[in-house]
């Protein structure tokens, strides 16, 4: 029988038990076929999307796929921005955990059990009635999902004080390889109970199976938090300044950066007006007992205007609002400035910035590309994004070049190819540039392990 016959044969099977949670109609499958990703990648259409309710469908569905053969990609709000949850060959059939979106809050052990496919956001507002806080807020945070910021290992603004998702992930449930279901850690801060696979799973982009739900830490909300801008006229100085607000033990909640093409660019898509006369800015959060934020912050204002900086302090929570909306709307914002455009989330240490920035800017003037930059320079993770022409052959040439030399470059400085939107198809051909042969292999070896008829996202983070 052919493979695609034999797919035919399968799928008609998982339709008589899971009825019309089984979608093969060409609407549904084109819906599917893509994420968020803005860089030009070749997508096919998935034979099926199937949209389980409950672990144990999720269990039948793996363990019917893994015995015949047939490989799957775990997806939860598909806006991913390297290509993890799309279809790559053809014959995949996409697991959507949408549905599965439920989650309860423990007070007592400070902890939420989610399902994979809750929205990050909705956590976080419910938990935030009873004082407490789930820190990762990834841009996308009101419509991702926590299986898949689990699985992308999703950071954002607050991570420079709080850290990325995995350290607010106790334990998971899951199913891998023929259906096979495991349980990972508990709703306690400590287990040392052999490997720690709930780490493993944490950031491996559907590779290694799929999660079904997670026991999240929450810790006190901050009771206190205020916002402040500084204006630039040299790029150098704002890596200082980073550094500088660091060094005197200031750890704010969030320290965002903004060139100056991505100032621009959003006061026109939000109707702000920041000043456009200046080489970059940082906006600047400061969190926790009310004294303490208001000492910092004077601190911190001190501290930036011997510096020769021009700051403003946010003074009401819509005018910190309304600068944090456009903070998270500048993805789209600079997508207007050209036809094609490759966001690359590199990450490099804070002592690295100051040379790091320019020398970033230099390489963008030597292949003649327009560039915006901004992100979470607090943690050192920057959003390079070059802009182009993609109907100009010439320009997917030069920034083909410059993307490479930009990871050589960030690794040269001490960095990551990647801060927090994973390998996935886009950075997969770089990962061997900065884990060397041991590295690829000790994946494969993972791999291996949980997934070894390789039927679980194939072709993504590693070629097996
Ligand atoms: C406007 C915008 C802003 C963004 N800002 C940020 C940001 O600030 N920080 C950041 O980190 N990311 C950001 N992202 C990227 C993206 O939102 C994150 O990677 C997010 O974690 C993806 O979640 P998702 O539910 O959409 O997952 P999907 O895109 O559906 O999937 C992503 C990957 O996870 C896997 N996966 C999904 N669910 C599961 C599961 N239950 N079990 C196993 N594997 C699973 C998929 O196979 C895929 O490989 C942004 C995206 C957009 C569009």
């Amino acid at each position: 029988m052919s493979n695609s016959n034999k797919t035919e044969k399968v799928l008609d099977i998982l339709r008589k038990e899971f009825k019309d949670k089984v979608r093969i109609d060409i609407i549904e499958r084109v819906l599917y076929e893509r994420d968020a990703t803005t860089i030009e990648i070749e997508t096919k259409l998935p034979k099926a999307v199937i949209f389980p309710t409950t672990k144990e469908e999720v269990k039948r569905i793996v363990e019917i796929l893994y015995n015949e053969d047939i490989p799957m990609i775990p997806r939860g709000s598909g806006s991913g921005l390297t290509g993890g949850a799309v279809p790559i060959r053809g014959d995949e059939v996409v697991i959507s955990l949408e549905k599965m979106n439920k989650f309860s809050i423990d007070l007592e052990n400070a902890t939420v059990i989610a399902e994979a496919g809750a929205i990050t956001y909705e956590i976080q507002k419910e938990v935030e009635k009873y004082g407490l806080f789930y820190p990762p807020d990834p841009s996308s945070y009101k419509f991702s999902s926590i299986g898949g910021n689990i699985a992308e290992n999703a950071g954002g603004p607050r991570c420079v004080k709080y850290g990325t998702t995995r350290e607010y992930i106790l334990g998971l449930e899951g199913v891998i390889k023929y259906g096979k279901t495991f349980k990972f850690g508990a709703r306690v801060i400590k287990d040392v109970a052999g490997y720690d696979f709930t780490r493993f799973l944490i950031g491996s982009e559907g590779t290694l199976g799929i999660i079904t739900s997670a026991i999240l830490r929450l810790i006190p909300l901050p009771k206190e938090r205020r916002v402040l801008l500084a204006f630039f006229e040299r790029l150098e100085d704002i890596g200082k300044a980073v550094v500088k607000i660091f060094t005197n033990r200031i750890f704010p909640s969030a320290l965002e950066f903004m060139d100056y093409v991505c100032i621009q660019s959003v006061n026109r898509y939000k109707n702000l007006s920041l000043p456009e006369d200046v080489a970059g800015m940082l906006l600047i959060e400061l969190d926790g007992n009310p004294q303490a934020v208001l000492e910092d912050m004077r601190e911190v204002e001190n501290l930036l205007r011997t510096m020769g900086v021009k700051v403003e302090i946010a003074h009401t929570k819509e005018e910190e609002e309304k600068l944090w909306s456009a903070r998270r709307a500048l993805g789209p914002a600079i997508s207007k400035l050209g036809t094609g455009k490759v966001n690359e989330d590199i990450v490099v240490p804070r002592s690295a910035l100051p040379e790091y920035i320019p020398a970033v800017r230099k390489l963008a003037e030597k292949y003649n590309l327009k560039c915006a930059i901004f992100g979470h320079i607090g943690d050192g993770n920057l959003h390079v994004n070059f802009l182009f022409d993609k109907e100009k052959k010439e320009d997917i040439k030069n920034v083909n070049l410059a993307v490479e030399e930009l990871f050589k470059l960030t690794i040269d400085f001490g960095g990551s190819i990647t801060g927090e939107h994973g390998v996935g198809i886009t950075k997969k051909p770089f990962l061997k540039l900065q884990l060397g042969e041991i590295g690829i292999e000790l994946i494969k070896g993972v791999k291996q392990l949980f997934d070894p008829k390789n039927l679980f996202n194939p072709g993504k983070i590693v070629d097996v």
